[in-house]
């Protein structure tokens, strides 16, 4: 397939001839000159000193002039922290470990990570008390903060990439902010506030913070934009074919940097790009093709910055996480497929859904950048300059439109009501009343008005999770299943544990068979988490090859499992096992999980019981084509319809059992 620019051909360029060109991680020169060839170097003692004069400072600058990397180390050999830490969050946590591994190295004194620069993600610590960089997640410090509000143990918080207004950096902001004016108030060691962020709205953090900004002057060059001629309604292979076209005229060391929405894409294209370099057909140097998304191991992530051998061409094929988060080097033509894949509330369920949607103008502009780090470069844009027009300017905040039942828990840990908490955008009323409805429904809070936490609410608000998963979890005594529960819950905090290649779909379902249930798929997915269990250490990479089953994903729901246990071991919770009763585990389901319920309607439809709205069975679901009379979900679909995916059948009498307040507040009729 074939796909027009409206540019008719693209000039590509010469490579430049940047011998004095730095970020190249082609040219071979150390790590301490590629640190004093970035932008922020020439501002250093700029920075420093303002940094010292400011306890709060807006630090903005062009994505890759070294902000994340430098700006902590300047401030660690300033000794500014004193006998502090100094952390720095990151939205996410492949970021975090990737960073703070770099900047380990380029400490260069031998250290390993987790000694003076060590991060922080959930679900893997690896800090000491010698650390004094921690990179952690923004969900991380918000944990740091419910056990001490104040964040003594540091004494700067950066609080980085700021414009991606994550729930928990939004929340974030209120919790820094004032744990600083109270620390001022007790004469308590200060603390410093930098903000840092590629762009955004200036004024609106400024005032928020009431603090001063500063702008880095990156080096950023020309790049030359190219629009499609048409719609393209398959951005997928748009961006394959575009690539290709690329490929087949540009010099072999200009990288090709594509932003796709997520890991099965991504995996996709990679594949296909692989295969189709091979052709004969194909002129052009060989490829070096790398995926680049947040789910990613971090070994495997940082294969991104290598260099590959001459004459050799790097394609990334990269999340939204290249957009600001990761700077890679060398990039000199970029595809955007106008497409991300975003967190947002789903009205009809309540659960937050993954959604592919446009992206903002923002964010193109962002993606456009990549291209002109080292050189003139070329960004190729997907859709037309109509669609650009049409794209919404800014990024709506992820507070404004996801499920806020898990942050307004935290806040209630720490003693704050949502509805009188400081943020910089407010979200909806309405999110924030139906957060305190779920919580009450769930046990969590003892009334809405004082939203004061129950002691089961204490203990939820311990778990990393989603506060449904984590009454699952608390629940599991009651069912004797807390091994279960365990299971199915760290597998539902991962990405999908099977792999579905479309081309082998009969003989995956085939060989599936065995961990089938007519309980659902998450029994299924139980069933299939045992059988990985029982098998040897040194057998499991060959079974789960053999099996279709995702080997990173499994073996991180295994890693999670083990820190959960460890929460609910620390809350006191006796370890269970109902074996093969699978009754106790799916009425455990239902004690967290009973507003996510539906029931078959006039035989056709689902009806959810607690919207009332209607849905379907996903194909893809071991249930689909049955027909149960009562389901209840993790999961949603929205595509043409609203498709329910991971279900469990239960028994609509077990919410009487079980949630009987709520079936009668809710006014829910249980007829068999
Ligand atoms: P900013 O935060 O301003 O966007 P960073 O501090 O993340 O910039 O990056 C500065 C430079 O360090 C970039 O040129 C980037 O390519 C390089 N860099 C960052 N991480 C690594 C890594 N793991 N390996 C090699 N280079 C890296
Ligand atoms: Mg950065």
């Amino acid at each position: 397939k074939k796909i027009k620019l409206s540019n008719g051909k693209a000039d590509l360029l010469k490579p430049s001839n940047n011998s004095n060109s730095n970020f190249g991680i082609k040219s071979k020169i150390s790590i301490q000159e590629q640190k004093r060839k970035l932008p922020v170097f020439q501002n250093r003692n700029k920075l420093l000193d303002l940094i010292k004069r400011h306890q709060t400072l807006i630090i903005l600058g062009e994505t890759g002039c070294g902000k994340t990397t430098q700006i902590p180390q300047y401030i660690y050999s300033a000794r500014i922290q004193n006998n502090g830490r100094i952390a720095v969050t990151q939205p996410r946590r492949v970021a975090a470990i990737s960073i703070a591994t770099r900047v380990c190295q380029e400490l260069g004194n031998g250290e390993n990570v987790g000694d003076t620069v060590g991060y922080m993600v959930r679900f893997e610590d690896k800090s000491s008390k010698n650390t004094k960089i921690l990179y952690l997640t923004d969900g991380m410090l918000l944990r740091e903060a419910i056990v001490d509000n104040l964040l003594k143990q540091y004494t700067v918080i950066i609080l980085d990439e700021a414009h991606e207004r994550t729930i928990h950096t939004d929340v974030l902001f209120g919790i820094v902010k004032k744990a600083q004016k109270i620390r001022d108030e007790r004469k308590l060691t200060p603390l410093k506030i930098i903000i840092m962020s590629a762009t955004m709205d200036v004024d609106h953090f400024s005032k928020y913070f009431e603090c001063k900004a500063v702008y880095l002057e990156g080096r950023a060059y020309p790049v030359n934009i190219f629009y499609t001629k048409t719609l393209q309604d398959d951005y997928q292979t748009a961006c394959v074919a575009t690539f290709f076209k690329i490929h087949r005229q540009a010099p072999p060391d200009e990288d090709v940097l594509i932003f796709l929405t997520g890991q099965e894409e991504i995996d996709a294209v990679v594949h296909q790009i692989r295969l189709l370099a091979k052709d004969p057909e194909v002129n052009g140097p060989p490829v070096r093709v790398y995926p680049l998304y947040a789910s990613q191991p971090s070994s495997q992530q940082i294969c991104v910055f290598q260099s590959v051998p001459e004459n050799t061409r790097k394609v990334i094929v990269s999340t939204n996480i290249a957009e600001t988060s990761i700077t890679i080097s060398g990039v000199k033509h970029v595809i955007d497929s106008g497409m991300v894949k975003v967190r947002s509330y789903h009205p009809t369920t309540g659960l937050d859904a993954l959604k592919v949607q446009k992206i903002s103008q923002e964010q193109a502009w962002q993606r456009t950048g990549r291209a002109g780090r080292v050189s003139e470069g070329n960004c190729y844009r997907i859709y037309t300059k109509f669609q650009f027009e049409c794209l919404q300017k800014t990024t709506v905040p992820e507070i404004q439109r996801c499920n806020l039942s898990t942050v307004v828990l935290q806040l209630l840990a720490l003693k704050i009501h949502a509805a009188h908490f400081d943020f910089m955008d407010k979200p909806p009323k309405d999110s924030i009343a139906s957060a305190f409805e779920q919580l009450k429904m769930l046990g969590a809070i003892e009334d809405i008005d004082s939203g004061k936490l129950t002691e089961l609410g204490s203990q939820m608000a311990r778990f990393p999770l989603d506060p449904r998963f984590s009454k699952i979890l608390l629940s599991a005594p009651n069912y004797g299943c807390l091994e279960e529960a365990l299971t199915i819950i760290a597998i539902l905090s991962g990405e999908s544990i099977f792999l579905n290649p479309p081309a082998k779909r009969e003989q995956v379902q085939a060989l599936r068979q065995k961990f089938y249930s007519a309980y659902g798929d998450h029994i299924m997915l139980l069933n299939a988490f045992r059988e990985y269990t029982n098998i040897s250490q040194a057998n499991r990479r060959s079974w789960c090859h053999e099996h279709y089953i995702n080997i990173r994903n499994i073996t991180y729901a295994h890693e999670v499992r083990m820190q959960l246990a460890d929460i609910c071991m620390k809350c006191q919770i006796p370890t269970s096992s109902c074996g093969s009763n699978m009754d106790q585990v799916r009425k455990c389901l239902v004690s967290g999980l009973f507003m996510n319920v539906a029931e078959l309607h006039r035989d056709k439809n689902y009806i959810t019981l607690d919207k009332r709205q209607i849905v379907s069975i996903h194909p893809s679901s071991c249930v689909h084509g049955q027909k149960p009379p009562c389901i209840l979900f993790t999961e949603v679909v929205q595509t043409s319809k609203c498709y329910l995916r991971s279900l469990t059948t239960i028994s609509i009498e077990w919410l009487q059992e079980i949630v009987p307040d709520y079936v009668r507040t809710r006014n829910i009729k249980i007829v068999d």
